[in-house]
């Protein structure tokens, strides 16, 4: 078996070049969440053979997460979702390496997380832990792929340190933070989750375009894709900050 036997359809009919399979088995991605969005992302990253894939989730699988989440198996109940994830990928793609980490982001301790990676992926569920990671990214200077579902709806975004506006440019931060579940249903979770890792592999390719400065939205009951533009706002804190600063 040769090393590329596994993407023969990857290279071939599916458009990318030795080169960008070689890179792709060179590249490094954070995923941050192995929840709804975090499954579909690690799943595909691991088809498409990302080399080395970092896990972070703090929570267990739980009873509930199964009508979306579709890395975690059954008999990982109540197991550590960081093992239950990289379980899957070793079986499904043992040449890839799989670092976890079970913590939870709940302030700015956790820079050292990032380091060594490339590219972040924001496979959480809440705005809170999302505004942590944005400034993180923006600090560190990492590529950091958006994606967020709830009911039928999601969204995705590529923001790009230096050239594109950040997620509270985007979406200004609330002042306060309410506790509140956000879900979605299989289907559209799966979309979003795809959708990251396909901005993923643009990114490390090369290849088309990446949405930066673009929000790409998805309304599943309508079925409609619409892609709005945004752009770096000057009143930004986390911006005017990281100019001046990082
Ligand atoms: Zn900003």
């Amino acid at each position: 078996m040769g090393r590329f036997d596994r993407y023969e359809r990857n290279m071939e009919q599916g458009g990318i070049t030795e080169q960008q399979q070689e890179k792709l088995l060179n590249a490094k991605v954070l995923v941050m969440g192995v929840g709804g969005l975090g499954s579909g992302v690690v799943m595909n990253l691991a088809a498409l053979g990302v080399g080395q894939i970092k896990v972070v989730d703090s929570e267990v699988v739980e009873e509930n997460n199964f009508n979306r989440q579709l890395i975690h198996k059954y008999k990982n109940l109540s197991r550590a979702k960081v093992i239950s994830a990289k379980e899957w990928v070793c079986e499904y793609n043992p040449e890839i390496k799989v670092e976890i980490d079970k913590i939870r982001i709940d302030d700015l301790n956790y820079f050292s997380t990032v380091d060594g990676y490339d590219i972040i992926v924001d496979c959480f569920d809440n705005f809170k832990s999302k505004y942590i990671l944005n400034e993180i990214a923006l600090r560190h200077k990492k590529v950091l792929v958006h994606g967020y579902a709830h009911g039928f709806c999601a969204q995705v975004t590529t923001i790009v340190p230096n050239k594109t506006g950040c997620l509270a440019c985007i979406i200004q931060k609330p002042s306060s933070f309410k506790e509140e579940i956000v879900s979605s249903l299989s289907p559209v979770v799966n979309v979003a989750s795809a959708l990251q890792a396909q901005e993923v592999l643009k990114v490390i390719t090369g290849l088309g375009e990446p949405l930066m400065n673009k929000l790409l939205t998805f309304d599943g009951l309508k079925g409609e894709f619409k892609t709005l533009a945004y752009s770096k706002n000057l009143a930004c804190e986390y911006c005017a900050q990281a100019e001046a600063t990082y």
